[in-house]
């Protein structure tokens, strides 16, 4: 066996209500509010962006990933 290290990037939703004109208007007014008045809305979702294999340590006896001591270093 292999070891992979995988990035993932969570994603997290906050929603807001104010009165504004136009689309626009309300986009730039939520801009230039505090983040505290947004409310979170749902769990939102996260996604995996990298799988990347992890090297062995050095000195790691590994062959082909058998016989790996990563991480039992004295
Ligand atoms: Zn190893």
């Amino acid at each position: 066996m292999k070891t992979f290290k995988i990035t993932a990037s969570s994603i997290s939703y906050y929603t807001l209500e104010l009165e504004a004109e136009t689309e626009e208007q309300a986009y730039m007014m939520a801009k230039e509010t505090d983040g505290a008045e947004f409310a979170p809305d749902g769990v939102g979702d996260w996604v995996i962006v990298n799988v990347e294999e992890k090297p062995h340590e050095e000195g790691c006896p590994a062959v082909d990933g058998i016989g790996c001591r990563c991480g039992e270093a004295a």
